[in-house]
Order: structure tokens, then sequence, then C-alpha cells
């Protein structure tokens, strides 16, 4: 299988351009879909968390508060780091059962810190969603209400364009319209199917 990472800044349009793909029939797996079911209520991870974290980033009922552990983690290495790491040898062979299920040419692996994570993931190239800092701030501002001092926060603990794009073998620019998106994504997806079938002939 031949697997496409893809990758970008918040509000970059990820979510948007992974529904493009899957609307051409591309299986789409996507990383923080993963880790969150696996941090559903009953996932043996929590007793993990809870030990790590404490009682603190969980509510009474005993599901994860997610908001407490996001806020716990993120101006903290150290904790973050930890929390990848209970967390990631979870998601990575969801992962690989996942690409090992489907039998598409191809497939998107949606991973949004694929720069910032120390992890390995399975991919043969790198797609990186590329638009503007004032374009996304513009379009998170606008999609989830929040204050652009909140959307710079979560930008600045986020990689910096440059060493996201310096991992891409392909660059999509986001910062046109949505019908340029579209059409770029058909010339990708041609593109991504040639290459996997001269990975694998017949
Ligand atoms: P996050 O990092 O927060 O998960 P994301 O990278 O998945 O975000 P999207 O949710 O796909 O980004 O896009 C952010 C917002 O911008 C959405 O409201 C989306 O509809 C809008 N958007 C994305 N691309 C375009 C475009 N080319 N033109 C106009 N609006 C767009």
């Amino acid at each position: 299988m031949f697997v496409v990472a893809l990758t970008g800044g918040i509000g970059s349009g990820k979510s948007t351009v992974t529904r493009l793909f899957a609307q051409l029939g591309v299986p789409v797996i996507d990383a923080d879909e993963i880790s969150h079911e696996l941090t559903a209520p009953g996932q043996p991870v929590l007793n993990e968390i809870r030990a790590a974290f404490g009682d603190d980033v969980f509510e009474h009922n005993g599901s994860l508060n997610r908001a407490r552990l996001r806020e716990r983690v993120f101006g903290n290495v150290n904790d973050r780091r930890r929390l990848e790491g209970l967390l990631h040898p979870a998601i990575h062979a969801e992962i690989l059962s996942r690409l090992a299920a489907t039998d598409a040419v191809y497939a998107i692996l949606s991973i949004p810190l694929l720069v910032e994570s120390r992890h390995d993931y399975p991919h043969d190239r790198v797609l990186v969603i590329d638009c503007p800092d004032d374009i996304r701030l513009a379009r998170v501002m606008e999609r989830d209400g929040l204050t652009r001092e909140a959307i710079q926060r979560i930008m600045a603990q986020q990689a910096l364009r440059n060493e996201r794009l310096k991992l891409a073998d392909d660059i999509l620019d986001n910062s046109g319209d949505l019908a340029t998106l579209q059409a770029r994504v058909t010339e990708l997806h041609r593109l991504y199917q040639q290459l996997a079938r001269a990975r694998n002939p017949g």
C-alpha cells in the first residue's frame, strides 16, 4: 500500500482536503480521529493516563477531560512527550491495521502533527497543505469563533511553516478558492495513482 501522509498547520485546510480525496474514493485514515477513539470511555490507555497525569484530567464519571489534558500538555514539552509516549504505540498499531484492511492503490494518512511528533508514521510521501498565517487566522476565527490571540497561541506551539515545507514532497497551496483547491487535489490524485501503480504494477 502506497501511503501519502497529509499534514498542515491549524486551519490550513486538512479536513477540507481529506474530504476532497475521500470524494474521489481514496481511503482516508486520520491519526487524530484514532487518538480520540482510543481515549474514549473504557479504553485501556485511560488507566495509564490517570497514572501519569492524575485524577485532575478526568471527569467524575471517569471520562477524559480533554480540554484539561490539552491545557496541561500545552505549555509543557515533557508532559506532551509523556502523553505521546502513552498514546503512540496504540495509534501506530491501529494505523497499520486500518492500512492493511484497505485494498485501494493508495491511502491518505492525515497526521496534523507529523512535523512536531518524534514518532514514526508509515508513509511513502508527504503532502503539506500550505496557507499563509493571516488566511488561516481568518478562516479559523470564522469557523470556531475563537479570538485571534487564542489561535495565535496554537500557531506558536506548532512547527514553523519552513520546517513543515522542508518535509514536503508535494505542497498544496490553499490560499485560493475551493474550485482551485479541488483542481489541485484531482491533479495530485492522478500523480499518487501513478506512483502507487509504478510501485505495485499489476
Ligand atoms: P484544524 O487544524 O483546525 O483541524 P484544518 O486544517 O482541518 O483545521 P479546515 O477545517 O479544512 O482546516 O479549514 C479551515 C476553515 O477554512 C474551514 O471552515 C473551511 O471550510 C475553510 N476553508 C478551507 N479551505 C478553504 C478555501 N480554499 N476557501 C475558503 N474556505 C476554506
